[in-house]
Protein backbone atom coordinates (compact mmCIF):
# COMPACT_ATOMS: atom_id res chain seq x y z
CA UNK A 1 0.00 0.00 0.00
CA UNK A 2 1.08 3.74 -0.63
CA UNK A 3 1.69 5.95 1.98
CA UNK A 4 -0.06 9.50 1.04
CA UNK A 5 2.19 12.04 0.78
CA UNK A 6 0.17 14.26 3.31
CA UNK A 7 0.12 13.31 6.47
CA UNK A 8 -2.58 12.42 8.68
CA UNK A 9 -2.56 15.46 11.20
CA UNK A 10 -5.93 16.56 12.35
CA UNK A 11 -7.59 19.50 10.92
CA UNK A 12 -9.11 20.80 14.06
CA UNK A 13 -7.00 22.21 17.49
CA UNK A 14 -4.62 24.44 17.40
CA UNK A 15 -2.10 25.53 20.30
CA UNK A 16 -0.86 29.10 20.66
CA UNK A 17 2.42 29.16 18.02
CA UNK A 18 0.27 27.96 15.30
CA UNK A 19 -1.81 30.80 15.85
CA UNK A 20 0.84 32.98 16.23
CA UNK A 21 2.41 32.10 12.85
CA UNK A 22 -1.31 31.93 11.39
CA UNK A 23 -1.72 35.60 12.52
CA UNK A 24 1.87 36.58 10.93
CA UNK A 25 1.04 34.71 7.50
CA UNK A 26 -2.24 37.11 7.57
CA UNK A 27 -0.92 40.26 8.27
CA UNK A 28 2.01 38.90 5.53
CA UNK A 29 -0.29 38.52 2.76
CA UNK A 30 -2.79 41.60 3.79
CA UNK A 31 0.43 44.14 3.05
CA UNK A 32 1.19 42.05 0.16
CA UNK A 33 -2.34 42.54 -1.52
CA UNK A 34 -2.92 46.01 -0.90
CA UNK A 35 0.85 47.36 -1.03
CA UNK A 36 1.02 49.66 1.65
CA UNK A 37 -1.01 49.40 5.02
CA UNK A 38 -1.03 50.99 8.29
CA UNK A 39 -1.19 49.18 11.66
CA UNK A 40 -5.00 50.55 11.93
CA UNK A 41 -5.80 49.04 8.16
CA UNK A 42 -4.78 45.94 9.24
CA UNK A 43 -6.45 46.00 12.42
CA UNK A 44 -9.83 46.67 10.55
CA UNK A 45 -8.52 44.18 7.72
CA UNK A 46 -7.65 41.36 9.62
CA UNK A 47 -9.94 41.74 12.73
CA UNK A 48 -7.13 41.00 14.48
CA UNK A 49 -6.86 43.07 17.89
CA UNK A 50 -4.67 46.28 17.65
CA UNK A 51 -2.27 44.75 20.12
CA UNK A 52 -1.77 41.75 18.29
CA UNK A 53 -0.75 43.68 15.33
CA UNK A 54 1.02 45.70 17.20
CA UNK A 55 3.29 42.63 18.08
CA UNK A 56 3.31 41.11 15.01
CA UNK A 57 4.18 44.42 13.37
CA UNK A 58 6.90 45.09 15.70
CA UNK A 59 8.44 41.48 15.30
CA UNK A 60 8.25 41.22 11.27
CA UNK A 61 10.05 45.10 11.54
CA UNK A 62 12.87 43.43 13.60
CA UNK A 63 13.07 40.28 10.89
CA UNK A 64 13.07 43.08 8.30
CA UNK A 65 10.27 41.43 6.12
CA UNK A 66 8.48 44.87 6.76
CA UNK A 67 9.81 48.35 5.90
CA UNK A 68 8.03 51.12 8.01
CA UNK A 69 7.67 54.22 5.87
CA UNK A 70 7.69 57.84 6.68
CA UNK A 71 4.43 58.49 8.81
CA UNK A 72 1.36 59.91 6.63
CA UNK A 73 0.36 63.64 7.60
CA UNK A 74 -2.29 63.80 9.79
CA UNK A 75 -4.58 66.85 11.38
CA UNK A 76 -4.28 65.43 14.92
CA UNK A 77 -3.21 62.55 16.72
CA UNK A 78 -0.73 60.29 16.27
CA UNK A 79 0.57 59.93 12.25
CA UNK A 80 -0.02 56.41 10.73
CA UNK A 81 3.11 54.64 9.81
CA UNK A 82 2.51 52.80 6.00
CA UNK A 83 4.03 49.09 5.75
CA UNK A 84 5.37 47.56 3.17
CA UNK A 85 6.93 44.28 1.96
CA UNK A 86 10.59 44.69 2.39
CA UNK A 87 11.77 42.88 -0.55
CA UNK A 88 15.31 42.12 0.71
CA UNK A 89 13.62 40.10 3.78
CA UNK A 90 13.55 36.90 2.34
CA UNK A 91 15.00 34.94 -1.29
CA UNK A 92 13.11 32.16 -2.42
CA UNK A 93 14.81 29.84 -5.94
CA UNK A 94 12.81 28.19 -8.19
CA UNK A 95 14.32 25.22 -10.59
CA UNK A 96 12.15 24.44 -13.44
CA UNK A 97 13.45 21.06 -14.90
CA UNK A 98 13.14 19.83 -18.34
CA UNK A 99 13.92 17.25 -20.39
CA UNK A 100 16.64 19.61 -22.22
CA UNK A 101 17.13 22.35 -19.95
CA UNK A 102 16.89 23.98 -16.47
CA UNK A 103 15.56 27.48 -15.53
CA UNK A 104 16.62 28.41 -12.44
CA UNK A 105 15.09 31.98 -10.96
CA UNK A 106 15.91 34.25 -7.57
CA UNK A 107 12.89 35.60 -6.20
CA UNK A 108 12.79 38.40 -3.78
CA UNK A 109 9.52 38.42 -1.08
CA UNK A 110 8.30 41.06 -3.26
CA UNK A 111 8.03 38.03 -6.05
CA UNK A 112 10.54 40.21 -7.75
CA UNK A 113 12.92 38.01 -10.16
CA UNK A 114 16.68 39.23 -9.16
CA UNK A 115 18.49 36.62 -10.71
CA UNK A 116 17.99 34.28 -13.47
CA UNK A 117 20.26 31.17 -14.85
CA UNK A 118 19.83 28.13 -17.34
CA UNK A 119 21.51 25.19 -18.04
CA UNK A 120 21.09 22.93 -21.10
CA UNK A 121 20.48 19.35 -20.32
CA UNK A 122 19.95 16.02 -21.30
CA UNK A 123 17.14 13.88 -19.52
CA UNK A 124 19.00 14.61 -16.09
CA UNK A 125 18.40 12.18 -13.65
CA UNK A 126 18.55 13.86 -9.92
CA UNK A 127 21.92 12.80 -9.21
CA UNK A 128 23.23 14.32 -12.40
CA UNK A 129 21.83 17.75 -12.29
CA UNK A 130 22.49 18.07 -8.56
CA UNK A 131 25.96 19.51 -8.95
CA UNK A 132 24.63 22.45 -11.37
CA UNK A 133 21.60 23.13 -8.80
CA UNK A 134 24.27 23.39 -5.95
CA UNK A 135 26.20 26.00 -8.34
CA UNK A 136 23.18 27.71 -9.43
CA UNK A 137 22.11 27.74 -5.62
CA UNK A 138 25.68 28.85 -4.31
CA UNK A 139 25.97 31.39 -7.06
CA UNK A 140 21.79 33.27 -5.42
CA UNK A 141 23.04 32.93 -2.11
CA UNK A 142 26.41 35.03 -3.18
CA UNK A 143 24.34 37.66 -4.22
CA UNK A 144 22.28 38.35 -1.65
CA UNK A 145 24.54 37.51 1.30
CA UNK A 146 23.80 38.09 4.42
CA UNK A 147 19.76 38.21 3.93
CA UNK A 148 17.57 35.05 4.53
CA UNK A 149 17.18 32.76 1.80
CA UNK A 150 13.83 30.85 2.72
CA UNK A 151 14.12 27.45 0.65
CA UNK A 152 14.05 26.24 -2.92
CA UNK A 153 11.33 24.95 -4.87
CA UNK A 154 11.19 21.99 -8.02
CA UNK A 155 8.90 21.87 -10.84
CA UNK A 156 9.69 18.89 -13.19
CA UNK A 157 6.95 17.18 -15.21
CA UNK A 158 4.84 14.51 -13.27
CA UNK A 159 3.54 12.01 -12.45
CA UNK A 160 4.78 11.33 -9.64
CA UNK A 161 5.86 8.33 -8.06
CA UNK A 162 3.60 6.07 -10.39
CA UNK A 163 4.24 2.67 -10.69
CA UNK A 164 3.71 0.61 -13.75
CA UNK A 165 2.69 3.58 -15.72
CA UNK A 166 4.06 6.16 -18.05
CA UNK A 167 7.78 6.57 -16.18
CA UNK A 168 8.90 5.11 -19.98
CA UNK A 169 8.93 7.18 -22.94
CA UNK A 170 10.62 10.12 -23.87
CA UNK A 171 8.31 12.54 -21.71
CA UNK A 172 8.92 11.10 -18.47
CA UNK A 173 11.87 12.16 -16.17
CA UNK A 174 11.72 9.41 -13.55
CA UNK A 175 14.11 9.44 -10.52
CA UNK A 176 13.37 12.56 -9.57
CA UNK A 177 10.52 12.12 -7.02
CA UNK A 178 12.32 10.28 -4.28
CA UNK A 179 12.57 11.57 -0.40
CA UNK A 180 15.96 10.50 -1.21
CA UNK A 181 16.79 12.96 -3.38
CA UNK A 182 15.06 15.88 -1.16
CA UNK A 183 16.18 14.64 1.44
CA UNK A 184 19.86 15.12 0.17
CA UNK A 185 19.11 18.49 -0.69
CA UNK A 186 18.27 19.92 2.25
CA UNK A 187 20.94 18.04 3.90
CA UNK A 188 23.50 20.03 1.16
CA UNK A 189 21.75 23.45 1.97
CA UNK A 190 20.21 23.57 5.39
CA UNK A 191 16.94 25.42 2.89
CA UNK A 192 13.51 24.04 3.07
CA UNK A 193 12.94 22.46 -0.58
CA UNK A 194 9.71 21.77 -1.97
CA UNK A 195 8.81 19.59 -4.92
CA UNK A 196 5.84 20.47 -7.52
CA UNK A 197 4.68 19.15 -10.55
CA UNK A 198 5.68 21.70 -13.72
CA UNK A 199 1.97 22.18 -14.88
CA UNK A 200 0.77 23.34 -11.28
CA UNK A 201 3.65 25.33 -10.49
CA UNK A 202 2.84 27.15 -14.08
CA UNK A 203 -0.65 27.77 -12.70
CA UNK A 204 0.67 29.59 -9.96
CA UNK A 205 3.23 31.58 -12.13
CA UNK A 206 0.37 32.55 -14.17
CA UNK A 207 -1.87 33.60 -11.24
CA UNK A 208 0.60 35.75 -9.75
CA UNK A 209 2.49 36.96 -13.31
CA UNK A 210 -0.16 36.82 -16.14
CA UNK A 211 -3.69 36.36 -17.53
CA UNK A 212 -5.07 34.80 -14.31
CA UNK A 213 -4.06 37.53 -12.12
CA UNK A 214 -7.46 37.64 -10.12
CA UNK A 215 -8.81 34.45 -11.18
CA UNK A 216 -10.25 32.29 -8.41
CA UNK A 217 -11.13 29.53 -10.75
CA UNK A 218 -9.09 27.54 -13.80
CA UNK A 219 -7.24 25.34 -15.02
CA UNK A 220 -4.22 25.05 -17.00
CA UNK A 221 -2.91 23.37 -19.74
CA UNK A 222 0.80 22.96 -19.70
CA UNK A 223 2.24 22.09 -22.81
CA UNK A 224 5.73 21.04 -22.59
CA UNK A 225 7.65 18.08 -24.10
CA UNK A 226 4.88 16.39 -22.71
CA UNK A 227 1.05 17.34 -21.35
CA UNK A 228 -0.44 17.85 -17.93
CA UNK A 229 -2.72 20.22 -16.22
CA UNK A 230 -2.32 22.40 -13.51
CA UNK A 231 -5.59 23.80 -11.23
CA UNK A 232 -6.25 26.66 -9.33
CA UNK A 233 -9.65 26.27 -7.28
CA UNK A 234 -11.40 28.23 -5.09
CA UNK A 235 -8.36 30.30 -4.63
CA UNK A 236 -6.17 27.61 -4.42
CA UNK A 237 -3.56 25.06 -5.89
CA UNK A 238 -5.39 22.05 -5.93
CA UNK A 239 -2.50 19.01 -6.71
CA UNK A 240 -4.15 16.43 -5.21
CA UNK A 241 -3.71 13.21 -2.95
CA UNK A 242 -0.29 12.33 -4.44
CA UNK A 243 0.67 15.63 -6.12
CA UNK A 244 -0.88 13.84 -9.82
CA UNK A 245 -4.07 15.80 -9.93
CA UNK A 246 -3.72 16.85 -13.70
CA UNK A 247 -2.26 13.98 -15.15
CA UNK A 248 -4.31 13.97 -18.28
CA UNK A 249 -1.79 13.09 -20.85
CA UNK A 250 -2.06 9.59 -20.72
CA UNK A 251 -6.56 10.18 -20.62
CA UNK A 252 -7.70 8.16 -24.34
CA UNK A 253 -9.08 10.48 -26.43
CA UNK A 254 -8.84 8.74 -29.63
CA UNK A 255 -9.89 5.48 -29.04
CA UNK A 256 -7.56 3.04 -31.03
CA UNK A 257 -5.69 6.12 -31.83
CA UNK A 258 -1.57 6.05 -31.53
CA UNK A 259 -0.04 4.05 -29.49
CA UNK A 260 1.21 5.16 -26.45
CA UNK A 261 4.50 4.86 -24.40
CA UNK A 262 1.83 3.72 -21.61
CA UNK A 263 0.70 1.17 -23.31
CA UNK A 264 -2.44 2.51 -24.33
CA UNK A 265 -3.57 4.16 -27.67
CA UNK A 266 -4.56 7.56 -28.50
CA UNK A 267 -3.47 9.19 -25.37
CA UNK A 268 -4.08 12.78 -25.21
CA UNK A 269 -0.54 13.94 -25.03
CA UNK A 270 0.40 11.47 -28.30
CA UNK A 271 -1.39 14.42 -30.03
CA UNK A 272 -0.88 17.24 -27.47
CA UNK A 273 2.64 18.03 -26.52
CA UNK A 274 5.88 18.96 -27.49
CA UNK A 275 7.12 15.69 -28.26
CA UNK A 276 4.17 14.32 -30.43
CA UNK A 277 5.17 18.02 -32.74
CA UNK A 278 8.84 16.48 -32.77
CA UNK A 279 7.50 13.59 -34.25
CA UNK A 280 5.61 14.90 -37.25
CA UNK A 281 8.60 17.26 -38.00
CA UNK A 282 10.24 14.18 -38.23
CA UNK A 283 12.81 14.49 -35.49
CA UNK A 284 12.79 12.02 -32.80
CA UNK A 285 10.49 12.89 -29.54
CA UNK A 286 13.49 12.71 -27.49
CA UNK A 287 15.06 15.69 -29.14
CA UNK A 288 15.20 19.20 -28.27
CA UNK A 289 12.46 21.42 -29.75
CA UNK A 290 14.10 24.46 -29.15
CA UNK A 291 17.20 23.58 -31.63
CA UNK A 292 14.68 23.61 -34.37
CA UNK A 293 13.90 26.59 -36.32
CA UNK A 294 10.29 26.62 -36.22
CA UNK A 295 9.91 29.82 -38.84
CA UNK A 296 11.75 27.77 -41.43
CA UNK A 297 9.75 26.96 -44.49
CA UNK A 298 10.70 22.83 -44.19
CA UNK A 299 8.99 22.93 -41.01
CA UNK A 300 5.97 24.20 -42.30
CA UNK A 301 4.10 21.21 -43.61
CA UNK A 302 4.91 19.14 -40.79
CA UNK A 303 3.20 21.92 -38.14
CA UNK A 304 0.04 21.82 -40.01
CA UNK A 305 -0.27 17.88 -39.85
CA UNK A 306 0.62 18.65 -36.05
CA UNK A 307 -2.17 20.96 -35.71
CA UNK A 308 -4.78 18.94 -37.53
CA UNK A 309 -4.54 16.35 -35.14
CA UNK A 310 -3.75 18.46 -31.88
CA UNK A 311 -6.62 20.88 -32.52
CA UNK A 312 -9.67 18.04 -32.11
CA UNK A 313 -7.28 16.26 -29.03
CA UNK A 314 -6.92 19.86 -27.81
CA UNK A 315 -11.06 20.34 -27.67
CA UNK A 316 -11.82 17.21 -25.74
CA UNK A 317 -9.01 18.16 -23.33
CA UNK A 318 -10.76 21.33 -22.73
CA UNK A 319 -14.13 19.73 -22.73
CA UNK A 320 -13.42 17.35 -19.69
CA UNK A 321 -11.53 20.05 -18.07
CA UNK A 322 -15.07 22.20 -18.22
CA UNK A 323 -17.22 19.42 -17.21
CA UNK A 324 -15.20 18.26 -14.07
CA UNK A 325 -14.00 21.62 -12.60
CA UNK A 326 -16.29 24.24 -14.22
CA UNK A 327 -13.41 26.64 -14.03
CA UNK A 328 -13.54 30.46 -15.07
CA UNK A 329 -11.20 29.76 -18.10
CA UNK A 330 -8.93 27.44 -19.08
CA UNK A 331 -5.20 28.51 -20.04
CA UNK A 332 -3.12 27.33 -22.42
CA UNK A 333 0.79 27.78 -21.98
CA UNK A 334 3.84 25.65 -22.15
CA UNK A 335 7.33 25.25 -23.73
CA UNK A 336 5.57 25.65 -27.59
CA UNK A 337 6.52 29.05 -28.79
CA UNK A 338 4.28 31.42 -28.53
CA UNK A 339 3.15 31.40 -32.06
CA UNK A 340 2.51 27.58 -31.84
CA UNK A 341 0.30 27.72 -29.11
CA UNK A 342 -1.52 30.71 -29.99
CA UNK A 343 -2.61 28.62 -33.00
CA UNK A 344 -3.62 26.28 -31.46
CA UNK A 345 -5.93 28.37 -28.84
CA UNK A 346 -7.14 30.13 -32.03
CA UNK A 347 -7.73 27.14 -34.17
CA UNK A 348 -9.80 25.31 -31.18
CA UNK A 349 -13.00 27.29 -31.82
CA UNK A 350 -15.20 26.62 -32.39
CA UNK A 351 -15.39 23.86 -29.31
CA UNK A 352 -17.62 21.37 -27.62
CA UNK A 353 -20.80 22.73 -26.25
CA UNK A 354 -20.31 22.24 -22.15
CA UNK A 355 -21.72 24.14 -19.39
CA UNK A 356 -19.14 26.79 -19.72
CA UNK A 357 -21.13 28.24 -22.52
CA UNK A 358 -22.90 31.25 -20.22
CA UNK A 359 -23.88 34.35 -21.53
CA UNK A 360 -22.73 36.02 -18.51
CA UNK A 361 -18.60 34.58 -18.67
CA UNK A 362 -16.05 37.55 -18.32
CA UNK A 363 -13.18 35.14 -19.49
CA UNK A 364 -13.09 33.76 -22.74
CA UNK A 365 -13.31 29.58 -22.15
CA UNK A 366 -9.82 29.33 -23.64
CA UNK A 367 -7.06 31.66 -23.35
CA UNK A 368 -3.22 31.97 -24.33
CA UNK A 369 -1.12 32.16 -21.14
CA UNK A 370 1.10 35.50 -20.51
CA UNK A 371 3.17 35.03 -17.97
CA UNK A 372 6.11 33.91 -20.47
CA UNK A 373 8.52 30.59 -20.47
CA UNK A 374 10.04 31.45 -16.92
CA UNK A 375 6.27 31.13 -15.70
CA UNK A 376 7.00 27.34 -14.09
CA UNK A 377 10.38 28.49 -12.36
CA UNK A 378 8.64 31.73 -11.20
CA UNK A 379 5.86 29.57 -9.61
CA UNK A 380 7.82 26.96 -8.15
CA UNK A 381 10.19 29.79 -6.17
CA UNK A 382 6.94 31.82 -5.41
CA UNK A 383 5.20 28.96 -3.88
CA UNK A 384 8.23 29.13 -0.93
CA UNK A 385 7.86 32.67 -0.74
CA UNK A 386 3.89 31.92 -0.15
CA UNK A 387 4.81 29.27 2.46
CA UNK A 388 6.06 32.24 4.19
CA UNK A 389 3.61 34.96 3.30
CA UNK A 390 0.09 32.92 3.05
CA UNK A 391 -2.66 31.77 5.34
CA UNK A 392 -3.21 29.30 3.08
CA UNK A 393 0.31 27.64 2.93
CA UNK A 394 -0.61 24.09 4.13
CA UNK A 395 -2.87 24.19 0.93
CA UNK A 396 0.36 25.16 -1.18
CA UNK A 397 3.14 22.65 0.57
CA UNK A 398 2.84 19.43 0.46
CA UNK A 399 4.51 17.46 3.54
ZN1 LIG B 1 -0.39 6.97 -22.72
Amino acid sequence: MQTPSKSNKPTTGTNLEHARMHNRRVVLEAIRQAGRLTRADLTRLTSLTAQTISNIVAELIGEAKLSAHAPEKTARGQPPIPLSINPDGGFSIGFHVEQHQIVAVLLDLKGVTRGRQVFAVSYPTFAEALPLLLRSIEAFRRDVAGKPMLGIGIALPGPFGVEGMSAVGPTSMPGWDDAQSLAVLRQMTQLPVLMENDATAAAMGERLYGAAGGLRDFAYLFIGHGLGAGFYLDNRLYSGHWRNAGEIGHVIVIPNGKPCYCGKQGCLERYVSGASLLEHLGVGADQDLADLDLTERKHAAGIERWLAEAVPALRQAISLLESLLDPETVLVGGTLSNDILGRLVEESAPLFPSVSVRVERQQERVQLCTAGHDCVALGAAALVVLAELSPDYHALLKD
